[in-house]
């Protein structure tokens, strides 16, 4: 399914070498004509002018950067809120709503997908129609993934790759999966660029839905992981700074003095850190 999308967003890379081809055997073909009709009527040669290359081609410019965890643990179903154990149903209400988060509705068995990059919440206004339900917009997303690894974006031009038909200037909110960076090639529409032939490199969106975080969502997440589903979810989790050991400074013996002197550690901030934790989930 993801890829499914992935190559309608991108549905002209198939055909960018055929186009270029094409274009670049039609460009030579034009100057010929040009060359040739140069004595000719003011209107013919208006009429070559006239003739703007109107493709779009999308292709992959630098691939996304799917979320990855730096740890993972396991979270057991049968030991939720047994004596002795770390299993809670609290735990569990929270890491479930970080799993829907992170799943997409598709046509799969299962109803959903791992989604395989960032989801962000794009607010966005349609600056240019590219075709197949795919756009130039001006958006803004909050910063996502470990260290913000995808930068938040505000009134930046992205495209999207949106469910349903929609015009320029249209106005609206999404829940986009990051798919990456690409090149996009075409012939601007909106001012001041309007008839230009134009290489962008913008981040991509693809428009999808995530799973509900509903009491009945979490009563099948249940029932699946049960039956046998693998099931995992990524979360950001606060833990004690190893090199320090949690006191946010290490010691340093000094000649002649009673105390050792107190180094702030680099590598946390008093003495915790943030990593991205793998929860995986057994019956
Ligand atoms: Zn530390």
């Amino acid at each position: 399914m993801i890829k499914r999308l992935l190559f309608v967003l991108l549905a002209s890379a198939t055909a960018v070498s055929a186009q270029t081809t094409a274009f670049g055997t039609k460009a030579t073909a034009n100057a010929a004509e040009t060359t040739a009709t140069t004595p000719a009527t003011k209107g013919s040669a208006k009429a070559l002018e006239e003739e703007v290359d109107n493709t779009v081609v999308i292709t992959p410019f630098r691939s996304l950067t799917p979320p990855e965890a730096k740890t993972s643990r396991t979270f057991q179903l049968s030991k939720v809120n047994k004596l002795g154990f770390t299993e809670t149903s609290k735990e569990l209400q929270r890491l479930y709503s970080a799993f829907a988060t992170q799943r997409i509705i598709d046509g799969s068995p299962s109803g959903s997908s791992k989604a395989t990059g960032y989801l962000a919440t794009v607010n966005y206004a349609i600056v240019q129609d590219l075709g197949d339900n795919r756009f130039l917009a001006k958006a803004a997303w909050p910063a996502a993934g470990p260290n913000d690894v995808l930068a938040a974006g505000a009134d930046t031009m992205a495209v999207l790759l949106l469910e349903k038909p929609a015009k320029v200037g249209d106005t609206g909110k999404i829940t986009g999966m990051h798919v990456g960076t690409v090149a996009l090639l075409f012939t601007a529409t909106y001012p001041p660029l309007v008839g230009k032939r134009l290489t962008l490199r913008r981040e991509a969106f693809v428009e999808c839905a995530t799973l509900e975080d509903s009491p009945a969502g979490l009563q099948k997440f249940v029932e699946a992981v049960n039956a046998g589903a693998e099931m995992s979810a990524t979360t950001n989790e606060q833990i004690s700074c190893k090199k320090c050991g949690g006191l946010g400074f290490t010691r340093e013996a000094e000649k002649g003095k009673l105390l050792d002197k107190r180094i702030p550690c680099a590598e946390c901030v008093s003495g915790k850190v943030i990593i991205s934790v793998e929860t995986k989930f057994a019956p």
